[in-house]
């Protein structure tokens, strides 16, 4: 049986789900947490590497700051964005205000920007901000 890894949004920890069949239901084997849960997980430096290095779905990451306009106004159609990809991509965000060192090693200019990560590696970057359904689109090419 084929199985994916997906790195639990709420102790960082790789679980191996089937991938072949619909999920109707999936809980982390260390927390109990609900891998089907698709609200954006915040990063911070250790729990980023976890999600790009160890998870087989997409990992798109928001870049934001409290005191963005755009990015606040983002923040709906990322979370309705999110909603639409269960076990498909993990949607995050990483406050770069909080965490200038992940802004830094990614070169992030201008904010909101999302980065699309798979198997650790960069493979879209988009910046300013984006309405639900171009997040979907943009998504949809990776996941
Ligand atoms: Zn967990």
């Amino acid at each position: 049986m084929s199985k994916i890894k997906i790195v639990c949004p709420n102790c960082h920890k790789t679980n191996a789900i089937p991938s072949n069949k619909e999920v109707k239901k999936a809980n982390c084997g260390n927390c109990g947490h609900s891998l089907l849960d698709t609200h954006p997980v915040s990063l911070d430096e250790n729990s980023f590497d976890k999600h790009i290095q160890n998870s087989d779905i997409p990992v798109v990451v928001d870049f934001w700051a409290p005191w963005c306009g755009p990015c606040k106004m983002m923040a709906p159609n990322f979370e309705n964005a999110a909603s639409r990809f269960p076990l498909k991509a993990q949607f995050a965000k990483v406050n770069t205000e909080d965490h200038p060192y992940l802004s830094q090693r990614f070169g992030i200019r201008g904010i909101p920007t999302i980065i699309i990560f798979k198997n650790g590696a960069e493979v879209h970057r988009v910046s300013g901000a984006l309405d639900a359904n171009s997040i979907v689109g943009l998504v949809s090419q990776f996941a």
